[in-house]
C-alpha cells in the first residue's frame, strides 16, 4: 500500500515535473514574448531603427524615441540652442551630466589613442564645410591656424563642478564622433530598464544589441561593405555588445577629382589618409566603441593594432583596408565571419622577459 502510495506519488512528481517543463518551454516560445515590435525615425542626422521584444516592447521604444529627441536636442551642433552650441558660441558653460561625461569619455579615447579622437575638432569640420554642406578645401594658412584650436591643454574642465571653459576664441567642442554610441547605449539601458530581455538598435552603421535573440541564439551584425552596395564584409555574432563601424565612404566630397572625406586627423588638419575603408569597433561599451571606431580609422591598421593590443580587454576591432583585407583582433576569431575576404588575426604579443 505504501509503495503504491509512493509510486503515485513519483508519478505526480514526474507529472507535475513535465507540465512544468511544458509551461516552460511554451513560455519560451510565447508569441508575446518573441514577437518584434520595430520602430523607425530620423535623428541626429542619420536613419535609426530599434527593434524591441517583449509584452513592453511598445513603452521601452516610446522610451528610448524620448531620449533620442532630448540627446538630439542637448549636443547637437547644428541647432543653435542645444547646449554644446551655446557653449561653443559662449566659449564657457557648466555643462549637463550627460555632456559632461560625454566629454570626460572624449578625453579618454584621446589618452589611448595618442590624440587621434580630439572632441576640439568642430572649427577644422567647419572650415571643411562638413556642418553644413558647403564643401570646400582649406588653404594651408587656414588649416594651421585651426590646428592652434585642438590644443586641449587649452580647455579647462573640472569634472567635479561640469565646468568647462576655452582660452582661445574659436575653440569648439564636437561630439559627432562618439554621441551615436552613447546613444546606443542608452538605448540598451531603457530596454534594460522596462524589463525587456532582448532587443537592438542601429543608428546608420551602428548596431548594439541587447541580450540574445528571444530564441537564445546571438544576433548576427552583418557589416556593410562599402565597396559593393548590395552585399556585407562578414558577419559578428553578438551578445549585449556594440558593433560600431567609420569609414570615409559615409559623407564626403569631391573636388579637382580628390575625395575628402568627414573623419580628419587632429594632427594635419586634412581627411585622414590611411591605408583604410572601414574600422569595426565590436564592445559591450557603445560610447567608447563610437570613439574607437574614429580614432582607429585616423590611426590606421599598424597604430590601430597597438591600441588593441594595449586595451584587448575592452574591445575588439576589423579593419578593412584599401587593399582589401581584413585585419580582425584574436578576440573575434570565433564570432566574426568574413564574407569572402581574407583575413589575418591581430594577436597580442606575449612578452617573455
Ligand atoms: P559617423 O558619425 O559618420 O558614423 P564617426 O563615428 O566616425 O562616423 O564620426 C565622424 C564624426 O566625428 C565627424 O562627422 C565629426 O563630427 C567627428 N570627427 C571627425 N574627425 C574626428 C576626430 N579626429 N576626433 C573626434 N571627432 C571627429
Ligand atoms: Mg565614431
Amino acid at each position: 500500500m505504501k509503495r503504491i502510495f509512493s509510486w503515485k506519488m513519483n508519478t505526480a512528481f514526474m507529472v507535475l515535473v513535465l507540465v512544468m517543463c511544458a509551461f516552460l518551454l511554451s513560455g519560451c516560445a510565447d508569441p508575446k514574448q518573441s514577437a518584434a515590435e520595430n520602430r523607425d525615425l530620423f535623428a541626429m542626422d542619420t536613419y535609426m531603427t530599434l527593434t524591441a521584444y517583449g509584452p513592453q516592447a511598445s513603452s521601452a521604444l516610446d522610451a528610448a524615441e524620448d531620449e533620442i529627441k532630448a540627446l538630439d536636442q542637448l549636443l547637437s551642433t547644428g541647432n543653435p540652442e542645444s547646449e554644446i552650441s551655446k557653449l561653443n558660441h559662449d566659449g564657457k558653460s557648466i555643462l549637463s551630466d550627460v555632456s559632461a561625461y560625454l566629454l570626460q569619455r572624449s578625453l579618454e579615447v584621446n589618452a589611448i589613442t595618442d590624440g587621434a579622437f580630439n572632441p576640439l575638432i568642430y572649427p577644422l569640420m567647419n572650415s571643411w564645410g562638413f556642418t553644413n554642406r558647403e564643401f570646400t578645401v582649406p588653404d594651408e594658412g587656414t588649416i594651421s591656424e585651426q590646428l592652434q584650436l585642438l590644443d586641449l591643454q587649452d580647455m579647462h574642465f573640472d569634472e567635479t563642478t561640469k565646468q568647462v571653459s576655452f582660452d582661445q576664441p574659436g575653440m569648439m567642442i564636437d561630439f559627432g564622433g562618439i554621441a551615436k554610441g552613447y546613444t546606443s547605449s542608452r538605448i540598451m539601458e531603457i530596454f534594460a530598464e522596462q524589463g525587456l530581455t532582448s532587443g537592438l538598435v542601429s543608428l546608420g552603421g551602428n548596431v548594439q544589441v541587447l541580450g540574445t535573440k528571444p530564441d537564445g541564439s546571438s544576433y548576427k551584425v552583418a557589416i556593410r561593405d562599402p565597396e559593393h552596395d548590395q552585399t556585407f564584409l562578414g558577419i559578428v555574432e553578438a551578445c549585449d555588445e556594440a558593433v560600431i563601424t567609420s569609414g570615409g565612404y559615409e559623407r564626403f566630397f569631391e573636388d579637382h577629382g580628390v575625395i575628402y572625406h568627414h573623419i580628419l586627423d587632429p594632427k594635419t588638419g586634412y581627411p585622414a589618409d590611411q591605408d583604410l575603408i572601414s574600422v569595426t569597433i565590436v564592445s559591450s561599451d557603445g560610447t567608447l566603441a563610437d570613439g574607437l571606431s574614429t580614432a582607429l580609422y585616423v590611426l590606421g591598421v599598424a597604430k590601430g593594432s597597438e591600441v588593441w593590443k594595449a586595451h584587448s580587454d575592452l574591445f575588439d576591432v576589423i579593419f578593412l583596408t584599401e587593399d582589401h583585407k581584413l585585419y580582425v583582433s584574436d578576440g573575434l576569431r570565433d564570432e566574426f565571419t568574413s564574407n569572402g575576404y581574407p583575413v589575418e588575426y591581430i594577436t597580442a604579443e606575449i612578452d617573455h622577459t
